[in-house]
């Protein structure tokens, strides 16, 4: 209540929609027979959902792993107490820089190698603490982001047995990413991550063939998770399903599967007022009313994490081209509807055209109104994050994790 009081807008997330997208995210993978665990990734403050709340949803919901992209977000699990009888913690985004190796091999976190820099700092670690550190490979099977390409493998399989043979390095995982798997619409989706299976597969063998058994191989994202069980290997990697998402919404979901979006992102209105057509609105006056109506202020802008490309473009032409604002529900005298952002996004706040006078709507400063939340898209008047995603020409992750500290979380 006080966090009502105190903040004009805030995101509320039900840790019961995360444990349940968790719970059935794990027992489709226990259905397709593939006997793989499920990792919860909880990077980037678990995609705005908030670090510890999400993680132990998705612990109560039936993962087993966790997946962090820094070393910080992972010793931040293990010291509010999920210790490793709870969960192994991955950092996934170790790239051979700077990181408190040590209290992560202390902390019984496992940690991602992609580099003979990598390799060479976490065994140094390692040595110097008396204690292997359990490592995971990561490769590039066409991702072109980090792990070791093909023509490097054997050089780092070297530096690993040497490692190894010194009892420095536990070598536990080898993993790698998919580029194309969560997006239906591009050219050769299916072929093109089929070429990375075979890479991963190559990968594999090889590391085999040098006497290094990687037991628990990983490459499944959430797209994989739902659609390809033959690449669950020992362990998949799902983050936007565990929040209740999609990965590309018109990817769909099997039947029992649904997912329940976990956050609801709400703000209270601020000044209502009225104003005469042909009114410019925000900066640039890149919107004008189209007629006698009543704008009401959103307190919340693109210092909270609100997309300035969410921003709402004239209608009449002025501008030369027409660009729908991010959706907001209110609710009116004649029940659930629709208000856009209309023209510039600004700092702390956005402008919404009612297109009708606020006391014919009966809204008024005060009301709660919700951005976004488990409703079922726009048709159906409570916009989601990909409502906004498409107005702001990104996709839903970067709504989440763009929502800033000035919007608290609460818990249900
Ligand atoms: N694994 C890695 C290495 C990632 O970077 C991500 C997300 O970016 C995931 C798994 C989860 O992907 P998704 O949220 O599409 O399930």
């Amino acid at each position: 209540q006080r966090a009502l009081k105190a903040y004009p807008g805030q995101a509320i997330v039900d840790l019961s929609a995360l444990k349940a997208n968790m719970a059935k995210l794990v027992s489709w993978v226990s259905a397709s027979g593939s006997g793989a665990q499920v990792m919860g990734v909880i990077k980037a403050d678990a995609y705005g959902h908030g670090l510890i709340p999400s993680a132990l949803a998705a612990l109560a919901g039936g993962a087993t792993w966790l997946g962090s992209a820094q070393p910080r977000e992972a010793l931040l699990v293990r010291r509010a107490g999920i210790g490793p009888e709870r969960c192994r913690i991955l950092v996934l985004m170790y790239n051979g820089t700077t990181a408190p190796l040590g209290e992560l091999i202390a902390h019984d976190i496992d940690i991602s190698v992609g580099s003979l820099t990598g390799i060479a700092q976490v065994a140094k670690a390692a040595e110097e603490l008396g204690r292997p550190a359990r490592v995971h490979v990561e490769v590039d099977t066409g991702f072109g982001r980090n792990g070791f390409a093909p023509d490097r493998f054997d050089e780092a399989l070297t530096a690993l047995k040497t490692h190894a043979g010194r009892g420095e390095l536990e070598v536990v995982g080898l993993w790698s990413h998919l580029a194309v798997a969560d997006m239906p619409n591009v050219p050769g989706f299916v072929a093109s991550t089929d070429a990375q299976v075979k890479a991963f597969e190559d990968f594999d063998d090889r590391m085999r063939a040098a006497g290094l058994e990687p037991r628990v191989r990983h490459l499944a994202n959430t797209a994989a998770t739902l659609s390809r069980p033959e690449i669950h290997y020992e362990l998949t990697r799902p983050g936007i399903g565990f929040y209740g998402y999609e990965p590309d919404p018109s990817m769909g979901v099997p039947g029992d599967y649904q997912l329940q979006p976990a956050m609801t992102l709400q703000a209270q209105l601020g000044t209502v007022k009225d104003l005469p057509a042909g009114h410019g609105i925000s900066y640039g006056r890149t919107y004008l009313t189209q007629g006698a109506t009543s704008t009401a202020i959103l307190p919340l802008g693109y210092a909270d994490g609100i997309h300035r490309s969410a921003s709402g473009f004239d209608r009449s032409g002025a501008m030369g081209r027409e660009h729908l604002g991010g959706p907001v529900r209110l609710m009116t005298k004649q029940g659930p509807r629709l208000a856009r952002v209309s023209g510039r996004v600004c700092m702390d706040q956005c402008v919404l055209d009612l297109r009708s006078r606020a006391r014919d709507l009966g809204v008024a400063e005060g009301d709660t109104v919700v951005l976004f939340g488990p409703g079922r898209g726009e048709a159906q008047v409570e916009p989601t994050a990909d409502d906004w995603a498409r107005s702001a020409d990104t996709i839903s992750y970067e709504i989440f994790t763009c929502l800033r500290n000035r919007i608290p979380r609460l818990y249900l």
